[in-house]
């Protein structure tokens, strides 16, 4: 059994992966990284120093003086930006939408998965992106590739937006998922693609636990696990 099990879970916007990703960890006792919060963040200090997010001479420039990290707090791991903690700032429309385009500029990626790394050293992880199976962790032992249908997942971002007490609507949703899936998807540097050797699961018509349940058994019929729910 590997001392320290990497578990990827990738896919596009509003298909589960947080939610999934989150209950695994806890059940396997497994630290849960976002790194889709790392993105967030120079997307956020892209918009609250006014430096335009498509304009990748200046996102080089933003993101070589900034300083992105994770912190422990409350049993989670919060990122932090310049030392602060930016975990409440990060899920606006605005840095959501900004986080599409400075994910395709090839130096934040470098500096940003080398972070992601260096986070997994000390301990076994789940963490959930696009490119985790792929790039950050290519010998990763078990690879989820979490889809659902669009307008399935633009329903479960609404709830979401919602429940965070923002105004939003389906069709607006629905949009906003489509153009970053493009984006996501079109890059040149690590494109939102599932791992060759990635596992997918379409969880449409699945509940979190019954996805939660199939990665379980994966990973107990793989030996990465003694029996399903324990490490
Ligand atoms: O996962 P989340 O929606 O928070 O990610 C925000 C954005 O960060 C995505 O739209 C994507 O462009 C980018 N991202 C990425 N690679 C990752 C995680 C997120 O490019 N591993």
């Amino acid at each position: 059994m590997p001392k320290r099990l990497i578990i990827a879970i990738d896919g596009p916007a509003g298909a589960g992966k947080s939610t999934v990703a989150r209950a695994l960890a806890g059940r396997l006792g497994l630290t849960y990284i976002d790194s889709g919060a790392t993105y967030r963040a120079v997307a956020l200090k892209a918009v609250e120093s006014g430096v335009s997010p498509d304009d990748p001479a200046a996102v080089i420039e933003l993101v070589n003086r900034s300083k992105v990290g994770f912190v422990a707090k409350d049993g989670d791991w919060h990122v932090t930006l310049d030392g602060c903690d930016v975990t409440g700032l990060i899920r606006t429309p605005e840095v959501t939408q900004a986080a599409a385009w400075v994910s395709r500029v090839p130096e934040v990626r470098q500096k940003l998965i080398a972070l992601q790394r260096e986070v997994a050293r000390e301990a076994g992880v789940v963490m959930e992106g696009r490119d985790i199976g792929t790039v950050v962790f290519p010998d990763a032992p078990l690879k989820i590739f979490l889809e659902a249908d669009p307008s399935e997942r633009a329903r479960r971002r609404l709830d979401q937006e919602q429940a965070g007490g923002r105004r939003a609507g389906l069709s607006a949703t629905a949009d906003e998922i489509r153009q970053r899936d493009r984006l996501d998807a079109e890059r040149k540097v690590s494109p939102l693609v599932p791992a060759a050797d990635a596992v997918r699961i379409d969880s449409t018509d699945l509940s979190a636990e019954e996805v939660l349940e199939r990665i379980l058994s994966l990973a107990a019929d793989r030996g990465l696990i003694r029996e399903r729910g324990t490490l």
